[in-house]
């Protein structure tokens, strides 16, 4: 990787002059397009048991939530939020101004916090390194 940045072909040098031009006119467009991290996201994104709600009635229309869309989705013309674009980051409903507007479900299980969510996060990645090393799967 670093033998690419020390000495990039002429392809190359293109591909990230295409890449700097076309992320002028199109917001985070590695991230949104050609990141294959990011499509994995998306491909989660798409089956996860969460999704973000928005209550029409109390929305009061001022697109704080567009604003700060990483994946620049237009949260506030939606009524649920299942995007292969969304990466779960809650941006929207961390700035969201209006009481209980913007929603994380869990299935149908009704509204859950960003912070039970977080620790979920890190109870199945410690299960899996748990897993990992009492298997012998994990060597150090
Ligand atoms: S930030 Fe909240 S109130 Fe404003 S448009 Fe978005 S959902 Fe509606
Ligand atoms: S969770 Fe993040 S990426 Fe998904 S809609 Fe909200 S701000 Fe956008």
């Amino acid at each position: 990787m670093l033998e690419f940045f020390l000495h990039p072909s002429n392809l190359s040098l293109w591909i990230i002059i295409g890449i700097i031009i076309a992320s002028i006119f199109i917001k985070n467009f590695w991230c949104r397009v050609l990141c294959p991290y990011g499509a994995l996201l998306g491909i989660l994104g798409i089956f996860s048991p969460t999704a973000i709600k928005r209550e029409e009635s109390m929305c009061r229309g001022c697109k704080n939530c567009d604003y700060v869309c990483p994946a620049a989705i237009k949260v506030s013309k939606k009524k649920r939020i299942n995007s292969a674009e969304c990466i779960g980051c809650f941006e929207c409903v961390s700035n969201c101004r209006e009481k209980d507007v913007l929603k994380i479900e869990f299935l149908d299980f009704g509204p859950i916090s960003g912070t039970f969510i977080g620790i979920l996060a890190v109870l199945t990645l410690l299960s899996f390194w748990v897993w990992g090393r009492l298997s012998g799967h994990w060597f150090r």
